[in-house]
């Protein structure tokens, strides 16, 4: 088994072992391998040991790596924006990927559907909730959440899947749950609202158990399935 076949295995034994925990199925919580800045080859890795889902940060980088992957007949692949989308981009996105997971405002909604071609699929949209980090710029309130979730379950190139949300970091585990709790609670009034609605898109290394316990269905992993990334996140 190569390193990242490994590395793969034991993360999905430790979502596994979360959602045992308490009390959920392992199957509720699906695994977003994030390859922001990995080489097609790490890809190619992680697909040969079953991956299917790959999030990208970068725009340009992530329709490389869609590009690349369609040409050598990988046409079963899930890819998610997970990157701060800024207006000028938002047609790359709508051309070419599956999920965008960063829609704040209804100008970049819009624009994401016009830009969505019609021979494809509608584009499934996270609402991205600001749920802890009053500094970053990203994302919406929950009192803003209603009145957005609205509009864009009425654009008719997306479909609204659910929310995400990158929480400030914790170390207490009590303190990742109450704020993974606040974003579940929102996510269960969406769902209840919405038919389309079925991803929370919660958790990463240091809290993905506190989000698992809470309610996530996604988590999103990068480092512990590749390894260190050569350069920052921009
Ligand atoms: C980079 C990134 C991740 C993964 O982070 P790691 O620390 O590499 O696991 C998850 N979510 C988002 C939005 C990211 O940008």
């Amino acid at each position: 088994m190569n390193d990242i076949a490994h590395n793969l295995a034991q993360v999905r034994d430790k979502i596994s072992a979360a959602a045992t925990r308490c009390g959920r199925a392992s199957e509720e919580v699906s695994l977003l391998a994030v390859s922001k800045t990995k080489p097609a080859s790490a890809i190619a890795e992680a697909i040969d040991a079953g991956q299917r889902a790959f999030g990208e940060n970068y725009v340009q980088e992530g329709v490389d790596k869609i590009r690349y992957f369609q040409q050598t007949g990988n046409t079963n692949l899930e890819w998610h924006f997970i990157g701060p989308l800024q207006s000028n981009k938002s047609r790359l996105v709508a051309e070419h990927f599956d999920w965008c997971h960063t829609v704040d405002r209804l100008r970049i909604a819009t624009r994401l559907s016009d830009q969505r071609p019609a021979d494809m699929a509608p584009l499934n949209i996270l609402i991205q909730i600001n749920i802890s980090d009053e500094n970053s710029k990203s994302g919406i309130t929950l009192a803003e959440l209603d009145a957005l979730a609205e509009q864009v379950s009425e654009l008719p190139g997306l479909t609204l899947r659910g929310l995400m949300a990158i929480p400030a970091p914790e170390t207490s585990y009590d303190r990742q749950f109450a704020v993974a709790q606040q974003m579940a609670v929102a996510f269960e009034a969406l769902k209840a609202r919405y038919t389309t609605v079925d991803t929370l898109s919660l958790g990463m290394s240091d809290d993905m158990e506190a989000a698992i316990a809470a309610g996530s269905t996604m988590v999103r992993i990068g480092t512990a399935i590749f390894g260190a990334r050569d350069y920052p996140p921009k």
